[in-house]
C-alpha cells in the first residue's frame, strides 16, 4: 500500500529564496500526497513548479489540485505548472468559491493581460473544477476527503484524506482560538500525520515582537501542538514558515514544539512522509 507526502513548498506569505533559507526553501506551499494510483497536490504555491517538471518524467499528468484558499502564496505556481499547457493532462481543481466571484473567475484573474502572457481557457489540458464547502465530503476513487472551515481573512479550507486506514490533514492558514479549535480538532482526530499553519512564535503573535498578529489568520508552533495532543494525532508537521525565518530559526521552532509534542517536525522542501504498510518512515 502506497501512501506518501512530499513536501515541494513549505514558505507562507511569499516565496523566500536566499542564502538563509536553502536548508527549509524558499517556495510557498505545495504538497504532494500519492495514494496508490491516485495523485493529489494540495495547494499550488511557488513549489508546484518543481513538482510539475517531475510529474512530466513519468508520462501523462493526472492529477487532483486541492486549493485551500486563493491567496497568492498558495496559487501562484498554477501559471507555471508545464502540465497545464500539454493535451494529455487531466487536472481537476477542486477548492471553496471566493467572497464576490467562483473559484475558476480566481484562477483566470491571474492568468489574463497584462499580468500574464497566456490565458486560462487557452491552456490545452484537460481542466475542469470543483466547488466545495466546509462539511463536505467527497471520494477520488478509493480516497476519501473531509473537508473543514479554518480561520483566515477571507475564508480558508482544510483537507483531511483517508487512505487504507491511514490519514493525513492539510490545515494551513488558520489561525486558532483561545481554545483548541473543536472543528479543527475533530477533523484531525487521530490522524496520522498532521499539518498545520505553524508561521509564528507565540511572542510575535501577541505583538511582543514586531505588532500583534491576531486577526493575521495564522497559528504557533505552541497552539499547533496544543491541537496536535487533543486530536491524537501521530505527528504534527510545522508548516507555512515565515519568510523572514532563517532555516535556524525554524530549526529551533521544531525544538520547542517536541518540548511540547515529541513527534514534531518542521516542513522542509524534499521531505517525504510514508505512511504506506511496507516500512514506515519519515526522511
Ligand atoms: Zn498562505
Ligand atoms: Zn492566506
Amino acid at each position: 500500500m502506497t501512501f506518501d507526502i512530499r513536501f515541494w513548498g513549505v514558505r507562507g506569505s511569499i516565496a523566500a529564496p536566499g542564502p538563509d533559507t536553502q536548508l527549509v526553501g524558499g517556495n510557498t506551499s505545495s504538497v504532494e500526497v500519492v495514494c496508490g494510483q491516485r495523485r493529489i497536490l494540495l495547494d499550488a504555491g511557488t513549489g508546484l513548479r518543481r513538482l510539475g517538471d517531475e510529474l512530466l518524467k513519468s508520462g501523462p499528468v493526472d492529477v487532483t489540485l486541492l486549493l485551500s484558499h486563493h491567496h497568492w502564496d498558495h496559487i501562484q505556481g498554477l501559471p507555471f505548472f508545464v502540465p497545464l499547457y500539454l493535451p494529455t493532462t487531466r487536472l481537476h481543481v477542486v477548492g471553496p468559491a471566493a467572497e464576490r466571484c467562483t473559484m475558476h473567475d480566481v484562477l483566470e484573474h491571474q492568468m489574463t493581460s497584462p499580468v500574464f502572457p497566456v490565458r486560462l481557457d487557452q491552456v490545452p489540458c484537460q481542466l475542469t473544477t470543483q466547488e466545495v464547502s466546509p462539511g463536505a465530503r467527497f471520494d477520488l476513487g478509493d480516497v476519501h476527503v473531509r473537508v473543514a472551515k479554518l480561520n483566515h481573512p477571507g475564508g480558508s479550507l482544510a483537507y483531511r484524506i483517508d487512505y487504507q486506514g491511514k490519514s493525513v490533514v492539510y490545515a494551513t492558514d488558520t489561525e486558532h482560538y483561545s481554545c483548541v479549535d473543536p472543528m479543527l480538532c475533530s477533523l484531525a482526530e487521530g490522524a496520522d500525520v498532521l499539518i498545520y499553519d505553524s508561521q509564528y512564535t507565540p511572542a510575535e503573535y501577541r505583538g511582543e515582537i514586531g505588532p500583534s498578529k491576531v486577526g493575521w489568520g495564522h497559528s504557533t508552533y505552541e497552539d499547533g501542538a496544543a491541537l496536535a495532543q487533543a486530536a491524537g494525532v501521530g505527528r504534527y508537521v510545522l508548516f507555512h514558515h515565515d519568510p523572514k525565518r532563517s532555516d535556524d530559526q525554524v530549526l529551533e521552532l521544531e525544538t520547542r514544539a517536541r518540548g511540547l509534542f515529541r513527534a514534531s517536525v518542521a516542513a522542509r522542501e524534499g521531505m517525504h512522509i510514508a505512511l504506506g504498510s511496507v516500512g514506515e518512515a519519515a526522511a
